[in-house]
């Protein structure tokens, strides 16, 4: 299956819109099975020239029981420490917000393995979001539209030094 790179952040940050830009057409066989919920979705996923089996961690925002912050935390361990390459979205839109200096402060320490994706940055919109996001402490960020298909060659380049 390649190497695992895990998509990680906040609910609306548009990571599962880059699970299925990356997933593409075979999305569909992950979307159709039925009557499961699981906690993370993977599928075979593509760039470029580079090949590997892509995590949405998407569960924990619907999962009850615990408190929304320590399932976050969970998750975010168990995608440092499951996968190669973890993708830390966030809205560029929405600016950097307190939920997303936790998720930063979990993964700064293992920032080595961490590409970070300022989402949403199609247009003027996302410049402040971006500019904020590199006080997060994880390095440049990438502008990035998963929704058009932005900031895809950059998100190579950056796939590509780990994978
Ligand atoms: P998730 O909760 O992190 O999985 O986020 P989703 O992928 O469900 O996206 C949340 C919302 O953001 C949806 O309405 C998407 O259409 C929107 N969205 C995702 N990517 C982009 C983007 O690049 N630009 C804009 N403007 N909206 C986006
Ligand atoms: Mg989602």
């Amino acid at each position: 299956d390649g190497p695992r790179v895990a998509i990680v952040g906040r609910p609306n940050v548009g990571k599962s819109t880059l699970f299925n830009r990356l997933v593409g057409r075979r999305r569909a066989i992950v979307d159709d099975t039925p009557g499961v919920t699981r906690d993370v979705r993977e599928a075979p996923a593509q760039l470029g020239d580079l090949a590997f089996t892509l995590l949405d961690t998407a569960g924990w925002e619907t999962a009850g029981g615990e408190a929304l912050e320590a399932r976050m935390r969970r998750f975010t361990e168990r995608a440092i420490d499951t996968a190669e390459v973890v993708l830390f979205l966030i809205d560029a839109r929405a600016g950097v917000l307190p939920l997303d200096e936790a998720f930063a402060g979990w993964l700064r320490k293992r920032a080595g393995k961490v590409i970070l994706v300022a989402n949403k940055c199609e247009g003027r919109a996302g410049q402040q979001g971006l500019a904020e996001a590199h006080g997060l402490g994880l390095g440049e960020p990438i502008p990035f539209s998963a929704e058009h298909g932005e900031g895809l060659s950059d998100l190579h380049e950056a796939l590509a030094r780990y994978i």
